[in-house]
């Protein structure tokens, strides 16, 4: 038996809230160890974002070249060679390994170490033989993909989203399940890559976002030849030769799907019984770690963060929680996460993006909301471009605070990111009117969305009142 670490944290798991709180704590010189099973840079780095990312840029260029005649630019329809973008995504994978690397996280002052780590009991987890005692642990080990219960799906092959990524052979019909973020990217991307694509589910499309802009975006993805049913109750998933047969019942009446391979693109659950949890005395329900608003579990000692809590699954929101929980550790102060901070993004084409409260939300809580617009199609570049579906949606208050902004259209990731800060700097709408952009760029839609606070007749009264006398001065 190798002898006892006794760090002051012990991270479990590698991906980018483990990473994120490691090196937050080893840069602090506190001492720290992460417990990896698999490859460093978790889900996200090996069929999460990146990969996804990587398939959704070769399909972006398939689109351009297609839509290029219209600026006089003909190149003929792409040809898509599935290796081809397999290999790109591949070479994407592992350029982005070396930033999630042991060796780096090792020289910031971390210890890593491989193997599967589990609670022995409430105090120690061990991996291997090496026993590790901390004074506090944190299980970022993620999530694994949970197929959704429907009849029938017991009786066919169905893929997760992130299998589904490493298909060898082009699929003639891909059936998504699931029309959240996750699914609906993937689903546009195989689509402009020329993979006949169907998507259903049982709810609404994008049903956590804004339904004003989330048409923007099923409107885009119905012009690219996605089909899309929404509102469909699964009767029974069955084989059939050369692939699977959907059948249920949509708002329309009775609907039937036939498609090569079935992919599920909702649900996950944490690995209980890997991690040890009943040894560590940390509670679970429905396949989620559960947490306090500090993300701190049953046991004390222990915390979770990102995958492995109930929540979206972003990359983002996991190093969020990490930063939280490093300094609820450091400070012994326990911090309360919040997670309207977190900005949402569908990386669509249009991308839709939104931090802070929905419209829903601001209304149920404040009762002078003010909601504020400027669309994309009076933005000089997105003229210039040919990029126009889109719009920024503000929620402020009378005084100016900002709830919640959303943004549909592109680069939506990009910009969100000057919301998230104004609110979480408490900056006010009217602060962020005096923003002075490049010209021309999207950023210019977010000015002129502020710029309509102090609108005709809403300049504030004091404000006005100090003009029309300093005019009568001469
Ligand atoms: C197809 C797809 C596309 C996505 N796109 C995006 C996107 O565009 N943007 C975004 O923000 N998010 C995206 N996500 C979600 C994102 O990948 C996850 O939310 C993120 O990886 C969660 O990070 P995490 O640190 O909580 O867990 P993970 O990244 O899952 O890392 C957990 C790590 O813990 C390790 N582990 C588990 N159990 C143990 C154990 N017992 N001992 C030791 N190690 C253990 C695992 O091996 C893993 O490496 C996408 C996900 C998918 C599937």
């Amino acid at each position: 038996m190798a002898e006892e670490l006794t760090p002051d944290i012990c991270v479990i798991g590698g991906g980018p809230g483990g990473i994120a709180l490691a090196a937050g704590a080893a840069r602090l010189g506190v001492p720290v160890v992460l417990v990896e099973k698999g490859r460093m840079g978790g889900a996200n780095l090996s069929r999460g974002s990146v990969p996804a990312r990587a398939l959704a840029a070769a399909a972006g260029i398939g689109e351009t070249l297609r839509r290029g005649s219209a600026m006089g630019v003909a190149a003929g329809p792409p040809a898509v060679d599935l290796a081809g973008v397999r290999t790109h995504i591949a070479e994407a994978v592992e350029a982005v390994a070396a930033n999630v690397s042991a060796e780096r996280l090792a020289a910031f002052g971390a210890q890593v170490i491989a193997g599967t780590a589990a609670f022995a009991d409430p105090r120690t987890v061990m991996v291997g033989d090496q026993s590790i005692r901390a004074r506090r642990f944190v299980i970022a080990a993620g999530a694994l993909p949970k197929p959704p219960a429907l009849p029938g799906l017991g009786e066919v092959d169905c893929l997760s989203l992130d299998a589904a990524l490493g298909l060898a052979e082009k699929p003639s019909h891909l059936v998504v399940y699931g029309a959240d973020a996750r699914g609906l990217e993937l689903a546009q991307a195989w689509r402009r890559l020329g993979i006949e694509t169907t998507v259903i589910d049982e709810g609404l499309i994008l049903g956590d976002e804004d339904p004003e802009l989330a048409a923007i975006v099923l409107d885009r993805l119905r012009a690219d030849g996605l089909v899309v049913h929404a509102g469909l109750k699964v009767g029974a998933i069955a084989r059939r030769p050369g692939g699977i047969r959907i059948a249920g019942t949509g708002p329309g009446g009775e609907v039937v799907v036939d498609g090569s391979h079935l992919v599920f693109a909702t649900g996950r659950a944490v690995d209980i019984d890997g991690l040890g949890l009943h040894a560590g005395k940390v509670d679970h329900e429905h396949g989620f770690i559960l947490v306090d608003r500090a993300m701190r579990t049953s046991n004390r000692r222990v915390y979770a963060i990102g995958d492995a809590v109930t929540g979206p699954a972003s990359a983002n929101r996991a190093e969020y929680e990490a930063m939280e929980v490093l300094r609820s550790i450091l400070y012994r102060w326990p911090r309360r996460v919040d997670p309207l901070a977190v900005p949402v993004v569908v990386f669509t084409d249009p991308a839709l993006a939104r931090v802070g409260m929905s419209e829903v939300e601001a209304a149920r809580r404040y009762n002078d909301v003010r909601v504020l617009r400027w669309p994309f199609v009076e933005n000089d570049l997105a003229q210039a471009e040919g990029t126009t579906a889109g719009v920024v949606k503000v929620l402020a208050r009378s005084g100016g605070e900002i709830l919640g902004a959303a943004i549909v259209g592109r680069d939506a990731g990009e910009m969100i990111g000057l919301w998230a800060l104004a609110i979480a700097r408490r900056l006010s709408v009217p602060d962020l009117a005096t923003m002075v952009p490049p010209y021309p760029s999207r950023m210019d839609v977010s000015r002129r969305v502020a710029e309509t606070f102090a609108g005709p007749g809403q300049a504030p009264r004091g404000q006005r009142r100090l003009i029309e006398w300093l005019r009568k001065l001469g």
